[in-house]
């Protein structure tokens, strides 16, 4: 079910939002960004076409994991000197308000879940690999700070980002756990991701095919 209709603000063509906290959507039929500002959508230019090299997931897929439903709702497309990897934003129908993104990177497959609170003093310039900073009543051990940039994004998304944009990325492990997470800095925000699994692709199930006038 919707959770918002609106108008593309560049063709008019009518839009199904589906993410309460979705900022952002590129059309599908005339592929012009849009970002809300205040209660407004811009039109903010054109998105890339990002080419397909073969992944199961598409913008609309709906599956199941592990016995629950989900849909893609969006695609952010990173890039770094030796490739790129795919961050899909999910919504599974028993926590439609929860974000879930699966980052598919060369056949890895991990599920992370936003988290309510960024660990502290986690500001990329000051942070330290290998270094432990507190996180509520743990804390997380910064295992790696990277740099990509935008490719490409397609559906709706939580960021707003424009292709060619610079993004930071600082992963790390919940000390004692062994739990992955991801700060991601972000235009005008960073936002802290934990693992809540990492997958094989034989544990999806997609019962859809995507809609070949999409993007055509
Ligand atoms: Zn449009």
């Amino acid at each position: 079910m919707a959770f918002k209709q609106i108008n593309c603000p560049s063709c008019g063509a009518s839009l199904q939002l589906e993410f309460r906290f979705s900022e952002m959507v590129v059309c599908n039929y005339c592929s012009q960004t849009s970002h809300l500002v205040g209660d407004a959508w811009q039109a903010k230019g054109e998105n890339v076409k990002l080419p397909d090299y073969g992944s199961i997931f598409f913008v609309g897929a709906t599956g199941k994991l592990k016995g629950e439903s989900f849909k893609v709702l969006g695609r952010v497309r990173y890039q770094y000197p030796d490739g790129f990897w795919d961050e899909w934003l999910l919504q599974f129908d028993t926590t439609p308000d929860t974000e879930f993104w699966l980052q598919e990177d060369e056949g890895d497959y991990t599920l992370f879940v936003k988290a309510d609170a960024l660990p502290e003093n986690s500001e990329f310039n000051h942070l330290e690999v290998g270094k432990k900073y507190p996180w509520g009543n743990k804390e997380l051990f910064i295992s790696e700070k990277n740099t990509a940039n935008i490719a490409g994004s397609e559906g709706e998304l939580t960021h707003q980002v424009v292709p060619g944009q610079q993004a930071n990325f600082a992963d790390g492990i919940i000390f004692g756990e062994g739990v992955q997470t991801s700060l991601e800095y972000l235009p005008g925000k960073t936002e802290f991701y934990i693992a809540k699994y990492t997958l094989q692709l034989a544990e999806f199930e997609i019962s859809n095919a995507p809609d070949e006038n999409v993007y055509a």
